[in-house]
């Protein structure tokens, strides 16, 4: 009587921990790459907010550091193409005609505004992505990194959800050269704000892998936490090893995921008769390595030859190819995609 009872019950406990596997393997994620930045200027606390509220599972924290050791929310190392800081503060120019975030200390950078991206065009500024939020147009300000996870752990408790962070290391070596030590600062305020696990939802990512090497043997452990590590990847030459046949099993010591661009994943010279799909994928999930490529985006020219619509972009790389994640900046649509899929 007790006997197959019992092994019923074996199999029933068999076949929810299969499923239980599957539903993670299929869990695909939406990082809202530097927020809804394709709505709102780049990496300011709105961006943030509207991808939060369009349901993208992670949110995008480029990360640098002030003159006065604080952690700002800024994708260049430089403050030139996002704010008003060489009409500001124009006598903090550097020689190479650049003005650096390390340079000012958090307060200086506290009064500057914030705009959607732009290059200079023969003395005049043009917004780089045209169809995006109007440059100039409102206010917006450079945020800090506690003032952004607060931000994001705020909503996390006033709507009940547990959307996570993605932050990311920018030019460790140059803010070491600095005399700062960039990561040990975020692994710090990352601790302190209760992110001490695996299984706590972050990914800090970077694309040093000297970096990634001294956070994960170094200042995790020193710290006293586990952290999800992402090894970025630009392009094959970057790092010629981890695209060997048993790269992705090095990389594995160290990381447990990679964001490649999205040409590594499949590559950008297929056509629509001919998909060609990279092993790399194959490789890392191999390996137990995740795969969050970057960036997907739908503004004019960004769509590669061979996708005809930005959901069919998606269903190549989430589905063809197999990717876990991926960064975008336009998190709605690619929500929108997986909830439609899944249906
Ligand atoms: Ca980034």
């Amino acid at each position: 009587m007790y006997k197959p009872l019992f092994r019923l019950q074996a199999i029933g406990v068999l076949l929810m921990t299969v499923t239980l596997y599957s539903q993670t393997q299929a869990q695909k994620i939406v990082i809202a790459h530097r927020g809804a930045s394709g709505y709102l200027p780049e990496h300011t606390l709105q961006a943030k907010a509207m991808a939060y509220a369009m349901g993208a599972d992670y949110i995008e924290q480029d990360v640098v550091m002030t003159s006065d050791d604080q952690l700002i929310v800024l994708h260049d190392i430089t403050l030139d193409r996002t704010t008003n800081v060489a009409e500001q503060f124009p006598n903090r120019i550097r020689d190479d005609g650049r003005f650096y975030a390390i340079d000012f200390t958090l307060d200086e950078i506290r009064q500057l505004k914030a705009s959607e991206g732009f290059e200079i065009e023969n003395g005049v500024k043009v917004q780089s992505f045209a169809n995006r939020f109007p440059m100039g147009a409102s206010s917006f300000s450079v945020p800090t990194l506690a003032e952004e996870i607060e931000l994001i752990q705020g909503m996390n408790k006033s709507t009940g959800t547990d959307i996570g962070i993605y932050p990311e290391v920018k030019s460790p070596e140059f803010h070491r050269e600095a005399g700062k030590d960039i990561s040990t600062a975020v692994v710090k305020m990352l601790k302190a704000y209760g992110y001490t696990s695996k299984q706590d939802k972050v990914f800090l990512q970077t694309f040093s892998f000297d970096e990634l090497k001294i956070i994960h043997d170094e200042i995790l452990p020193a710290e006293g936490v586990e952290l999800k590590l992402i090894q970025l990847i630009g392009g094959e030459s970057s790092f010629p090893w981890m695209f060997e046949v048993d790269g992705m099993d090095r990389l594995a010591s160290f990381a447990d995921g990679i964001g490649p661009e999205k040409g590594l994943v499949i590559l950008r010279e297929s056509s629509k008769s001919n998909i060609e799909v990279t092993n790399l994928v194959t490789r890392a999930h191999a390996a137990n390595i995740q795969v969050h490529p970057y960036t997907y985006r739908l503004d004019p020219g960004q769509l590669p030859g061979y996708a005809d619509s930005f959901e069919e972009l998606l269903e190549l790389h989430y589905f063809r190819a197999d990717v876990d994640g991926v960064f975008t900046d336009f998190p709605d649509r690619a929500v929108d995609f997986l909830r439609n899929r899944n249906r």
